[in-house]
């Protein structure tokens, strides 16, 4: 690819992260967890779980505290506002997720950049000796593509 090439592509990456950010710095509130239904019987004998399938139904947040798992029951009142913020947090973490990888895309397309820039540099100077480009001073990476 020539330097230009690279260019254009670093410009996207970084058009493309600031869209990503900018729609993470608007994900908030955030909860960690994970809200899920229960049923449980009471243990009254009279009580008309005793006798039927499942039981009493709770809903239930779940988190990972100091490699503990916490598990809290949600009041009614508060389950939609709880799922709300869960849902935010898994959100985050998916922008999150795609910041990382564009970082990534933007570090390998930079290592690239800048070997074909240099290339590009000493071509009107052949006192600098061979053109260094050769395959083995590729980063791996350039090899698969
Ligand atoms: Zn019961």
């Amino acid at each position: 690819m020539s330097t230009e090439k690279y260019r254009k592509k670093l410009r996207d990456l970084q058009r493309q992260q600031e869209k990503v950010l900018r729609e993470l710095l608007e994900v908030r509130p955030l909860l960690k967890g994970t809200v899920n239904k229960i049923y449980t019987r009471c243990g009254k004998p009279n009580c008309w779980c005793a006798a039927g399938p499942g039981g009493h139904a709770h809903i239930r947040i779940s988190w990972n505290q100091n490699s503990k798992t916490v598990t809290r029951k949600i009041p009614a009142d508060k389950l939609s506002r709880v799922r709300d913020l869960t849902d935010n947090y898994r959100h985050f973490r998916s922008l999150r997720r795609q910041l990382s990888e564009l970082n990534k895309q933007i570090k390998q397309a930079l290592d690239c950049y800048q070997i074909a820039l240099i290339e590009d540099s000493r071509a009107g100077m052949p006192f600098l000796g061979l053109n260094t480009k050769n395959a083995a001073q590729l980063p791996n990476y350039l090899h698969k593509t």
